[in-house]
Formats: structure tokens, C-alpha cells, sequence
């Protein structure tokens, strides 16, 4: 069986390693000059990491980020609202929850993959389905043929485009920046903190070699342009207000720092398979990250497509086996991750009081066993 992939990114660096182990002939175009992640750093949930030992690299990317004991989500001014508490997820489950810096995450997914069987600098301009083949043209103008096509070509997926889909992607409603600082003062390791101000957020996630990888969103109609170049003083001017440590960190902000800006959206109608046409990650299901849960969700997709590969009896029923068992998940993830990034973005003063006053009435561990039940349900 002759299978292309269209995406070097997580999802396709996680198709190709688990398809090669499993002895098949695999391709893989991606239209950057080099393999590289793009963003600050990532948080790999437990069910991230289930799907990183079967693959074999869980070790590798312990050693490589930084072991996370809590999720602690605080209002503005530091105070304690909520937790997911991972060091008891890990005892329950034998996971850890890692934050890593994606260019790490990135090298580790290309490690023991063939160079020549990866084109860079390359993508596809037109794909055909003929007689249970993909027929695609790439961009240096050559025809292939392949049993399967694996579109892992994120959330602005060109390939779902030439497959006639026409979904249209959900504008969250607020837009955000990332990057990475060297602060090993700043933070106790291990403790990553989500604070939840009025319309803002604020998440501080240590990645392993004293670095600390940093998001922020506010509010923000799809219309408005003008987040999207903001310098490091306009940024630094509207998160103030939070409490000593963020303002602290950014206080002492070059103004060099790369900030990585993103409008975030997600995808309402799937896009898992036009006949031999199978997609993962992002290009398929692209959620908000509120739950930390997209990198996740591209692994667990590889490896899901890798067994229905394994042990259906032909591809085309591997590839609708997949939708089956993908969707509903997917389907959950997406809409959980909208509702936490609703209401932790909402504004109004008393809204935000009893909100927080609500979740901090939770028993300890509700949260935590809610999370773990759900991340190892796949
Ligand atoms: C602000 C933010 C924070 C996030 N935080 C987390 C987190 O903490 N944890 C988590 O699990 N997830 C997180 N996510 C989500 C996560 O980043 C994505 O879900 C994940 O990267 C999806 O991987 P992917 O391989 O599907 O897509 P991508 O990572 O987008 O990779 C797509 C690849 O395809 C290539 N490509 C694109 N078009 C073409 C083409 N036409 N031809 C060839 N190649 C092409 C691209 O160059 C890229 O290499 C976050 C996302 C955002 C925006």
C-alpha cells in the first residue's frame, strides 16, 4: 500500500512514525523548507503521552520538557480558583502532563524518519480519485498515485479545499499571543498557572531548561485587525493589572521577544474522509486550545488510523472504521474547549465573581477525575 502525507506537523510526523513502525511505504510533503514547529511551546495532556509511549518517545519528551504536577487556574490578582491535579492523574493513570517546547516536540516526532522519504519546500496543487487511487499533482508538476491520502495540513487545510469541502471555521471571539522567556525565578517548576482575569487570560506553563512558555488572549471581534501587530509596550500596557508574578514577568520583557500572534478559531462541521482521502488533526477537527488538547487529539488520530489500518479488512473500511471511532471524540473535545474558553473570557464584574466563587466550591479532585476519565477515553 502506497500512503502520502500532506503536513509535516504533529499529526503527520505522528502518521508517518507510527505507519512506518508498522511496516508501511509512506511519503511526506510539507510545504515549509524545513521541518519546524511553529508556536512557543505545548502542553501534553495524559492521553498525549499514552499515545508518545506507544510510539515509543514518551521517555525522550519527559527528558526533554518539564513534568507538570498542577494546572492551576487564579483570578487576576493570584488567588486559587481551580486545579487539575496531575500529579494525582499521574498516579491514577501512570502519565505525566508535560509542557515542551514544540521545536523540542517537533525533533522528536522526526527522529528515525527517512530525510528522502520527507519533500520539503513541497505541496500539492491537485488531487483526483480514481479507481480507489489518489492521483495528486505536486508542485514541481509530477503526477503520483497513492492507496491513500493523509491530510495533516493544520487548520487553514488547502488539501480539505481540494476535496470540495467548503466548511467554514468558528471565530472564538477572543484572539492571543505566545512566547517563551528564560525566567527560572519566576515560577515554582512544575506548577503551570492560567490566570483568569475580565476578559483576559494569562498562562504561565514551564517547558524544561529554565524556560517558561507564555500565552495571553483578550477579547477580540474577528474584524479587529489591529491585535495583530501590537509592539511589546502596547502589549505589556494591556496585561497589566494582573497580579506580581505576571506583571513582574513582563515588567521585564525584551523588546526583541518574538510574539507569536494567533486569531483562534475552530471547526463546526468535521472533516474526517472523502473516500481514500483520510484527515487528522487540525485539517480535520481544529478546537480552541482551552483544553490543552489539540496536539492530543492530532496524536491520538494517527494512532487511531494506524490500528483501523491494521485490522480492517481493506482501506476503505479502515478509513470509515476511523470516522467512526474519531468523530465523537473529537466532537467532545471541540465542544468542551469552547465553553471553558466562553466563559473564562467573560467580562462583566459580578459574572466573573460568581463564576469564580462557583468553581472554587468544587471538592478538591472534581475536576482532576472528570479530566483523567474523559483523557483516557479513546
Ligand atoms: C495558541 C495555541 C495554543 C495551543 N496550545 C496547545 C497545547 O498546549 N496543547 C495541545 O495539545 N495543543 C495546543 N494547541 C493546538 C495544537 O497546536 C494543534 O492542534 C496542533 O499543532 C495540530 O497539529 P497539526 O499537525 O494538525 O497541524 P499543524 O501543527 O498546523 O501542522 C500542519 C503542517 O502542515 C504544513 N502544511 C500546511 N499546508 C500545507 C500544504 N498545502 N502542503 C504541505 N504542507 C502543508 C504546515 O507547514 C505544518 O507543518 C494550541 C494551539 C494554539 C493556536
Amino acid at each position: 500500500m502506497k500512503i502520502v502525507i500532506v503536513g509535516g506537523g504533529i499529526a503527520g510526523l505522528a502518521a508517518m512514525q507510527s505507519l512506518v513502525k508498522a511496516g508501511y511505504q509512506v511519503n511526506l510533503i510539507e510545504k515549509s523548507p524545513h521541518l519546524r514547529a511553529q508556536g512557543a511551546g505545548l502542553m501534553l495532556g495524559i492521553n498525549a503521552m499514552k499515545v508518545l509511549e506507544s510510539l515509543r518517545l514518551s521517555d525522550e519528551v519527559i527528558n526533554s520538557g518539564q513534568s507538570l504536577a498542577a494546572i492551576n487556574i487564579v483570578d487576576a490578582a493570584g488567588v486559587l480558583i481551580g486545579k487539575s491535579d496531575n500529579a494525582w492523574m499521574e498516579v491514577k493513570t501512570g502519565y505525566k502532563t508535560i509542557g515542551i517546547d514544540r521545536g523540542a516536540l517537533h525533533n522528536l516526532l522526526s527522529k528515525g524518519l527517512v530525510p528522502g522519504d520527507i519533500r520539503l519546500n513541497a505541496t500539492i496543487s491537485s488531487l483526483v480519485q480514481r479507481s480507489k487511487k489518489v492521483i495528486i499533482t505536486v508542485n514541481d508538476g509530477k503526477n503520483e498515485e497513492y492507496d491513500l491520502l493523509i491530510a495533516a495540513d493544520g487548520v487553514h487545510s488547502s488539501t480539505r479545499l481540494l476535496t470540495g469541502d467548503t466548511s467554514q471555521l468558528r471565530h472564538s471571539g477572543y484572539t492571543c499571543w505566545r512566547f517563551v522567556v528564560d525566567k527560572p525565578s519566576l515560577m515554582e517548576s512544575g506548577q503551570s498557572y492560567e490566570y483568569w482575569g475580565r476578559g483576559k487570560r494569562f498562562g504561565l506553563v514551564p517547558i524544561g531548561g529554565n524556560r517558561l512558555y507564555c500565552f495571553a488572549t483578550v477579547n477580540a471581534s474577528v474584524a479587529n485587525c489591529h491585535y495583530k501587530n501590537i509592539d511589546v509596550d502596547e502589549f505589556k500596557a494591556l496585561f497589566s493589572g494582573f497580579d506580581g508574578t505576571v506583571t513582574n514577568l513582563l515588567k521585564g520583557l525584551s523588546d526583541d521577544v518574538r510574539l507569536i500572534h494567533d486569531d483562534l478559531n475552530d471547526q463546526i462541521a468535521l472533516c474526517m474522509q472523502q473516500g481514500r482521502v483520510v484527515f487528522l488533526g487540525d485539517a480535520a477537527h481544529a478546537a480552541t486550545p482551552n483544553m490543552g488538547q489539540g496536539a492530543a487529539m492530532a496524536l491520538e488520530d494517527a494512532a487511531v488510523l494506524s490500528e483501523c489500518l491494521a485490522v480492517e479488512k481493506s482501506i476503505d473500511d479502515a478509513v470509515l472504521a476511523y470516522e467512526r471511532r474519531r468523530a465523537p471524540r473529537v466532537k467532545t473535545i471541540r465542544n468542551r474547549s469552547y465553553m471553558i474558553g466562553k466563559i473564562a473570557q467573560w467580562e462583566s464584574p459580578l459574572a466573573c465573581r460568581l463564576r469564580n466563587a462557583l468553581l472554587r466550591m468544587m471538592p478538591p479532585n472534581v475536576l482532576s477525575k472528570d479530566l483523567c476519565d474523559l483523557l483516557l477515553k479513546y
